[in-house]
Parts: structure tokens; C-alpha cells; sequence
């Protein structure tokens, strides 16, 4: 049993002061792995006077000193990537091939692009020839606490952590108590890059105990949170009677419209998006609208296409699906499942109940719904699972009601051959993200949602803009 209770303050690894353990369960054996920490309002008061004490330093440090200490970090990360992809695996269940890749590379790749970006970045910038005198100045927010969820847990870490730093911000990061491992690994790769003390603290603790102690602190200045819908809600009134600001990345339900004309691999590669990290995406393309004329055979391929996803010991090697987080999440995805055969939607993959074989740990059968309505409630709740809701339309107009008709607007994705056609999508469908045609959106691209899923943007220079305030100044010689 690893025994991990500290938390990083002011530089230095303490014990806490108000901490009661908690158990870090392997998700694919269901076995306790880990004894951490929740912190209390003690330990959450100590690591804010220490974020506090340490940002005017931070914030007067040079541009390219901060950008050189994240150039540090890069290395390092680098240097134990195995380390955080094992913490990952044994964590929240990611296969480990895939926590390799995808996992701890997108935190990899978010803290280049945060070099790439700050490198490019003016912290003064006139603000036109009309006004000559006239200068904006882009300042740190101040003291930022950062709370995350286990999905992508480096991937969100590393996007709140690098833009804090590159913007001057010093910050507490609340890790998801499912995932304190990889939050307490990276805490020691800050340590290694060099951060002064302060500037980078982490506390853990869960959503009532330090989680709300951060977001209702007077003495932090902003909170960017990415979680739950329901938790951003409680984070905006906590953090109401301080004005803080707070940047929110939320849940989602998104729409893969899938025309007529789509190219033959669309649908096989909606279903794995779908499938991938065991569906617990906030982006993922959750709910397949298949036009009418190619209906028929999309439904086919989606169902054979989940058949064929092998799920799987996440330690094992090779290309499978994990289990889902806890048991928590299991059950409620069973819940769904009931639900969407309850509500008359047609099962054609999966279903309830454990794969076969797999006794142990939080495994889901791969699921896929045909015939479904956007009323149900696979079509319209966040399922954070493998099941894939698929429902038929006619008509562009149509597709486009549906695909906005729910309370989420966080990514939908759209294939069709006709250019024009996808022009028109991409400025109809209220969400924060259109992604077509399979092509991925380009590195420092905007993440984040529109409606209740968020209202932040996340990566590259949106990214650390969110952590700056902007200062106007006239007289400038
Ligand atoms: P969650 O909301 O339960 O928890 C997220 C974090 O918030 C955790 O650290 C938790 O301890 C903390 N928290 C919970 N209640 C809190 C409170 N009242 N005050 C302060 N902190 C609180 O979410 P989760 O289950 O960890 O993650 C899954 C959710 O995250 C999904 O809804 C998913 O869509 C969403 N998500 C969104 C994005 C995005 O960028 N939009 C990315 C990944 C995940």
C-alpha cells in the first residue's frame, strides 16, 4: 500500500494539519492501492497565505524567467513520463498503452504549447493609432485556485497549471480525489523544475471540504474549476460573496452529425471517439444523428464496431478499453443503460451487466442505442460511460434542432462531404468547439464550452489570458 498523506506548500512537502485518509482504489481490481489525505481549513488557509505571500514576486519576475522555469518543467515531465502514466492507470483505470499516449501526452503537449504561446505573448500592447498614449496591460489575476477532475487528469492539471504560471498567477491546485497520485507526482516535477515557493501549492481534499474552503477564501482572487455541471453551479455561489472570478469547464452531451454523404469511415471512427477513455470525455460525441438514407448500415457498423472493443485490466498492455472510475459511476451508468431500454430505445450492443469474464473491477459492456429520441435520458443526461445514443433525422434543419436542444454546448462534430454544408454547421451548433470531418483541431485551439458547459477557454493564448486581468492606461511616454 503506498502511503502518500503530505501536501506541497511554500516549497516544501508537510504534513497536514487537519487530514483524515482516504483510500485510492485500483479500478480495475477494486483493491485499496493508496492512503492520502484530505486536507481541512487549516491546511487549505496555510497553502493560500503561501500563494498569497509568494505573487508579488512571482508577478514581478521577468517574462522569460517564468517562460524558463516552464521550459524546465517540459523536461521533466518528460523524463518520468512512465511514472505518471503508471499513477494514471492505477488511478482512474486509463490501459496503460493509452495512458502512455493520449493521457500524459496531452498534459506533454499543453505545456509546449504554453511555451510556444507565452513566447508570442505581449504583456503591453497599444491600444491603436487612434490612441497613441494608450497602452493595455496584462496582468496576473492573483492568487488562482485550480480544481480538477480524474478524467484527463494531466491533461486538465497541466492546461490550469501552465497558463497560471506563464501568466504570473501564483496558485493551490485541488486535485479530484480519485486521481491524487499523478496531481502529488506532478507537485514533485514543479519541485524538480525549480518554481519558487509558493507559487505552485497543492492541497488535497474533497469538493465540501477544501474544494469550497478554496472557492469561498477571501484571500483567492480566481478559481478555474473543470468538473461537473452540478459542481460548477455550487462553485459560482460559493465564490459569489467574494466576487471572485470563475472560469467554469463543464460537462457535456455532444452531437456527431453524421449526413448521407459522409465519408465510409465515419461512423467506426464516431463510435471509438465515443469509446475511448472508457467514454469518460467530457467532449465525447455522445449522441450519433445519422441522416436517413445511411441509417440503416450506420447502425450495423456502430453496433459491430462496439462488439469488436475488447475491455480490460488496465495494466494490461495492448488495445482495450479500461474500467470506469469507481463504483459510483458504475452503478449510475447501469442506472442508464436500464434506463435507455426502459424508454423504448433499440439495444443493439452491449447492455447491463458485467463483459464476460471480468468479475472484478468496474467494467462496462460497450454499448450502443439505435431508434432513440432526444427526449430520453441517454440522449440528454452526461453519461460519462461507453454507450453511444443513435438518433435518425432528415433533414439539415432537423439535425441542427436536435444537436442544440440540449443544455450543454461543449463540442459536437459534423461529416459530410459538401464543404458548404459544413460551413453552415460549424455556425449553427451553439457549442464552444465544431470539429469536422475526423480533423482535429490544432494545437492552442480554444477548449471550452458554451451554455451549461462552462463559460472559460482553455490552451495556448486563450488559455493564459483567462488568467490575466486587463489594465487601461492613457498618458503612456
Ligand atoms: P466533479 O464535479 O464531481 O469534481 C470535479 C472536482 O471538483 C473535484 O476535484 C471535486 O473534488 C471538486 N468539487 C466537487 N464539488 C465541489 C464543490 N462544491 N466545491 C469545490 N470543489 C468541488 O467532477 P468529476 O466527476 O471529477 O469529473 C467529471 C466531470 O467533469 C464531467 O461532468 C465532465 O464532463 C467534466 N469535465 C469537463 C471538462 C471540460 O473541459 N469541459 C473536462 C473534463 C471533465
Amino acid at each position: 500500500m503506498i502511503e502518500k498523506r503530505q501536501f506541497y506548500i511554500n516549497g516544501q512537502w508537510v504534513e497536514p494539519v487537519e487530514g483524515h485518509d482516504h483510500h485510492v482504489i485500483d479500478p480495475s481490481t477494486e483493491d485499496p492501492v493508496a492512503v492520502i489525505s484530505l486536507g481541512g481549513q487549516a491546511d487549505t488557509d496555510a497553502a493560500v497565505a503561501a500563494a498569497k505571500a509568494a505573487f508579488p514576486g512571482w508577478m514581478a519576475t521577468p517574462k522569460e524567467d517564468r517562460i524558463a522555469l516552464l521550459e524546465k518543467l517540459v523536461d521533466v515531465y518528460k523524463a518520468r513520463s512512465e511514472e505518471m502514466a503508471e499513477a494514471i492507470t492505477l488511478e482512474m483505470g486509463a490501459p496503460i498503452d493509452m495512458a502512455k499516449t493520449q493521457q500524459w501526452g496531452a498534459g506533454f503537449g499543453h505545456l509546449k504549447n504554453f511555451v510556444r504561446a507565452a513566447k508570442g505573448f505581449e504583456f503591453i500592447k497599444p491600444l491603436g493609432d487612434h490612441a497613441p498614449n494608450d497602452r493595455i496591460i496584462y496582468e496576473p489575476m492573483g492568487v488562482a485556485a485550480l480544481i480538477t477532475p480524474w478524467n484527463w487528469p494531466m491533461n486538465q492539471v497541466t492546461l490550469k497549471v501552465g497558463a497560471a504560471a506563464v501568466a504570473g498567477c501564483t496558485m493551490i491546485l485541488k486535485p479530484s480525489e480519485e486521481t491524487p497520485l499523478d496531481a502529488m507526482l506532478f507537485a514533485e516535477m514543479m519541485d524538480e523544475a525549480g518554481f519558487p515557493p509558493g507559487v505552485f501549492n497543492l492541497v488535497n481534499g474533497d469538493g465540501v471540504g477544501v474544494g469550497s474552503q478554496l472557492t469561498a477564501h477571501p484571500d483567492v482572487d480566481m478559481v478555474s474549476f473543470t468538473g461537473s455541471t452540478r459542481a460548477g453551479i455550487l462553485i459560482s455561489k460559493s465564490a459569489a460573496d467574494t466576487l471572485k472570478k470563475v472560469h467554469l469547464e463543464l460537462g457535456g452531451k455532444g452531437a456527431n452529425v453524421i449526413f448521407d454523404d459522409a465519408d465510409e469511415k465515419a461512423v467506426k471512427r464516431g463510435v471509438i471517439h465515443m469509446m475511448n477513455n472508457t467514454g469518460q470525455s467530457c467532449n465525447a460525441p455522445s449522441r450519433m444523428l445519422v441522416q436517413r438514407g445511411v441509417y440503416d448500415q450506420a447502425v450495423e457498423t456502430a453496433a459491430e464496431v462496439a462488439n469488436s472493443i475488447k475491455v480490460g485490466n488496465a495494466h494490461e498492455e495492448g488495445r482495450h478499453i479500461g474500467p470506469v472510475v469507481n463504483e459510483t459511476q458504475w452503478t449510475k451508468i447501469q442506472d442508464l443503460i436500464q434506463a435507455g431500454i426502459d424508454e423504448g430505445a433499440k439495444l443493439v450492443a452491449g447492455g447491463t451487466g458485467r463483459p464476460e469474464g471480468l468479475n472484478k473491477g468496474y467494467f462496462i459492456r460497450p454499448t450502443v442505442f439505435a431508434d432513440a429520441n432526444n427526449q430520453m435520458r441517454i440522449a440528454r443526461e452526461e453519461i460519462f460511460g461507453p454507450v453511444l445514443t443513435i438518433i435518425p433525422f432528415e433533414t439539415e434543419e432537423e439535425a441542427i434542432e436536435i444537436a442544440n436542444d440540449t443544455p450543454y454546448g461543449l463540442t459536437n462534430y459534423v461529416q459530410t462531404q459538401d464543404g458548404a454544408r459544413l460551413n453552415r454547421m460549424a455556425r449553427s451548433l451553439r457549442s464552444g468547439m465544431v470539429e469536422m470531418n475526423g480533423q482535429p483541431r490544432g494545437a492552442g485551439s480554444p477548449f471550452g464550452g458554451m451554455k451549461q458547459s462552462g463559460n472559460g477557454r482553455e490552451g495556448g493564448v486563450f488559455g493564459i489570458e483567462d488568467f490575466l486581468e486587463v489594465k487601461a492606461v492613457s498618458g503612456w511616454s
